[in-house]
């Protein structure tokens, strides 16, 4: 059965600023129709355009999903003040717990438009089981250390795990492969993880220059800075997903640029752990790649793909003193089709084009914050800066609809609020005895 979004208004995400009229007819797990003169045929299901847009769902480039139950915790810290304090809560997680944790997640994302995510947590096959009940597209990694003595039989883990389950969930899954970040991984175990990431055509995802302390502390230990470093180990010559990418000198733009590392930008995590401001002007002026994050629900606090482009805009404005930085066009792009290029995805979603899968957002334009509006104009702008997760109304992932009206199709919402509530409960009870 084909689905067929009628007489809509839409912004492709191919180039052009313009909003068009018109229809988006899809069959399977693809668009296969867009634009105006679309006839319905017989057994489509038909969903009304009225007082709607469509845009490519969003893509949250850098999560930690069930971190969701850890939401509110560790406020008020800096990042290794709150990595301290939050780790050895994330040890007394449960199996169960990441479950429910990763699909309150995906629930939360979904009902705000956002149709894939990459994610880095333990116990990602948990990830899996939620993404087979909710229907999102991601990407997944074991987040990998060798602090512990671990590192090897986890590596091993994932693989076995990857190998496995790499063709399943009608293609929404794909998977990267996650070292944590230089402070919590050896170099011999960064190249070995590398070179399996490379061996598997697999992205590698990591944090890379979060903080300035992260810089001075790999210069203190190797004698060169987060960059150089990681490139004198031939961990950057792969496909590369770098979350946050901060605090970088001009070599380390350039290594950036050249080894064409894609980026995960997480302004609110940033700025709620005062871990610094991403230099996009830097990006900007070299064409790297650039996708939008909302990093963990426990440093941010939400998921919500809407607010992350309006806090980006804003903050490359006010940091950089120049109200021109990051205009409607671009921070959409950030949030859609920058998102798919960054996570390597783009053959397939971030934009609406025939051939695409059919990952789509609807919001609802008969809103008090999207009038007065003018078609050709300031409705873009009203996207970028006035839209809220509020708004969305129908999501489509791979084809088939996962949020109507707003509520989750395939989630029972009653059922993951008692379940957290619960589970929260017991987590709280463990750490205080
Ligand atoms: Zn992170």
């Amino acid at each position: 059965m084909a689905l067929l979004i009628q007489d809509i208004l839409y912004l492709p995400m191919t180039g052009s600023h313009e909003l068009k009229r018109g229809s988006i007819r899809v069959e399977g797990q693809r668009i296969v129709a867009i634009g105006d003169h679309i006839v319905p045929t017989w057994g489509d299901e038909i969903i009304s355009g009225h007082d709607k847009c469509a845009l490519p769902g969003f893509v949250n480039c850098h999560c930690h999903a069930a971190m969701s139950m850890l939401r509110g915790y560790g406020e008020a810290l800096p990042l290794g003040a709150w990595l301290a304090k939050v780790q050895p809560a994330e040890k007394a997680l449960t199996a169960e717990d990441f479950f429910w944790g990763a699909l309150l997640a995906q629930m939360e994302m979904l009902k705000a438009g956002i149709t894939c995510y990459a994610d880095m947590y333990f116990d990602e096959a948990a990830a899996y089981w939620a993404m087979d009940e909710s229907g999102i597209r991601a990407v997944l990694a074991d987040g990998l250390t060798d602090l512990c003595d671990k590192g090897e039989a986890a590596l091993k883990a994932t693989l076995q795990w990857i190998d496995s389950t790499k063709d399943d969930l009608e293609g929404k899954i794909s998977f990267a492969i996650a070292p944590h970040a230089v402070y919590s991984c050896s170099g011999p175990y960064l190249k070995e993880v590398a070179a399996a990431a490379r061996s598997r055509d697999l992205p590698l995802h990591l944090h890379i220059a979060e903080t300035e302390k992260e810089q001075e502390d790999c210069l203190a230990a190797t004698g060169q800075r987060v960059l150089p470093y990681l490139d004198g180990l031939g961990v950057l010559t792969g496909k590369v997903l770098a979350a946050h990418m901060i605090h970088l000198k001009e070599e380390e733009f350039e290594i950036t640029r050249e080894r064409d590392i894609r980026i995960a930008h997480c302004p609110q995590s940033n700025m709620k752990l005062a871990s610094g401001i991403f230099p996009y002007p830097e990006y900007q002026k070299r064409g790297v790649v650039v996708g939008l994050a909302t990093d963990g629900p426990a440093s941010n606090n939400d998921l919500d793909m809407l607010e992350e482009m309006r806090t980006a805009s804003l903050l490359q404005k006010v940091a950089n003193g120049d109200p021109t930085l990051l205009k409607p066009y671009e921070a959409l792009h950030m949030a859609t089709a920058g998102g798919a290029r960054a996570l390597f995805l783009d053959d397939r979603i971030g934009t609406l084009e025939v051939g695409k899968k059919a990952d789509i957002t609807l919001l609802s334009l008969r809103r008090p914050h999207f009038y007065p509006r003018n078609e050709k104009n300031s409705l873009l702008s009203h996207l970028a800066f006035c839209a809220k997760s509020g708004d969305v109304h129908t999501v489509i992932v791979n084809g088939k609809v996962r949020v109507r009206d707003g509520q989750c199709v395939d989630i029972d919402e009653g059922r993951v609020y008692h379940e957290i509530q619960q589970r929260a409960a017991q987590f709280w009870q463990r750490q205080r005895e």
